[in-house]
């Protein structure tokens, strides 16, 4: 592994490298964006860069030096990765970050913590890291990971850079998909589609009830129509009730409109995530405007941003249906 085997995040990958060889490297970082895009991949990289005994031109880790080695096999033991024990990240797990930091690193020029989904530190961690990042040190890095950036504390926040990361293009995804599972290209192209650029998205669901599920979800999208309230109701409760669920079917959908309003504008197959339900995305482009699919895409996205919220599930996909031009 290097920076070039990192797939994306080119601005974020520069930033580092640069702060690096500027000898500006902060303290502590806060990388946010959306799960399995490759936060924690590239924390693990800048570590290694970090510590990398034969730097090259590039500004790259080498992946040789026994450093790079140690890092790749996660034996290095001044690089910690702290994870959720349950459902929280809790006090003793700071406490050890504490403990270990009082020392000088055994082996690393700059000893990295990286805690992942960090905004399921409890108050209690939370405070005790507060107070670690308000006495930084030069030997030691914290890297933050988080997906929910708004529900850490603002205090620990301020202390931190934050580096925000966007999801992938869709064509970052299928090369990801290509390479690494040599899965074949029609296969990605759809994993790619539903996975709305998260690489991470997309392993997970890389198996067949996905690939069902999708198709009945599709055939219940052809199924429906906008002036039978009653089909806009069964519609509405196909979803599920699993959050996780709920938002890969509303996924689904939107690449339906998307692919309909694609095929409307240029006639073209093989630019189309389904392409095994050519049935389905003639009839919605045939039938609907470019404005109509525009405001179905808006709609299946206002959903799944409100679903995020924990409000009333239910309720929020009947509206969401009542709206769609179907
Ligand atoms: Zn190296």
């Amino acid at each position: 592994m290097s920076y070039s085997d990192i797939y994306g995040h080119e601005k974020q990958i520069e930033i580092l490298k640069r702060a690096q060889i500027q000898e500006r490297v902060g303290h502590a970082y806060l990388f946010n964006g959306a799960p399995g895009i490759g936060k924690r991949t590239l924390a693990l990289e800048f570590a290694r860069a970090l510590n990398c005994t034969a730097f090259d031109e590039q500004n790259d880790a080498c992946g040789r030096c026994l450093s790079c080695r140690k890092i790749e096999h996660h034996n290095h033991p001044d690089i910690a990765q702290i994870a959720a024990d349950g459902q929280f990240i809790r006090i003793n797990a700071v406490r050890e970050i504490q403990e270990q930091m009082r020392f000088r690193p055994l082996e690393a020029t700059r000893r990295v913590f990286i805690i992942d989904d960090a905004d399921r530190m409890n108050e209690q961690a939370a405070n005790a890291l507060l107070k670690t990042l308000e006495e930084p040190t030069v030997h030691n890095l914290l890297i933050l990971i988080t997906a929910r950036p708004h529900t850490l504390p603002r205090t620990i926040l301020s202390r931190c850079r934050q580096m925000r990361f966007q999801p992938l293009t869709t064509a970052d995804v299928v090369r990801y998909l290509r390479d690494k599972l040599n899965m074949e290209e029609k296969q990605a192209v759809l994993l790619a589609g539903i996975s709305g650029g998260s690489p991470g998205l997309a392993l997970e669901q890389n198996k067949d009830e996905t690939i069902a599920g999708r198709q009945e979800i599709l055939n219940m999208l052809g199924a429906t129509r906008s002036k039978n309230p009653l089909s806009l109701l069964s519609f509405a409760s196909f979803f599920g009730r699993d959050k996780k669920e709920i938002k890969l079917s509303l996924s689904i959908i939107k690449t339906v409109f998307r692919d309909a309003m694609v095929f409307k504008e240029t006639g073209r197959q093989a630019m189309l995530i389904n392409q095994d339900n050519m049935p389905l995305i003639e009839s919605l482009s045939s039938r609907l405007s470019g404005e109509q699919l525009i405001r179905n895409i808006a709609l299946t996205e206002n959903a799944a941003e409100t679903i995020d919220l924990n409000v009333n599930k239910s309720l929020t996909l009947e509206v969401m249906a009542f709206k769609l031009s179907l």
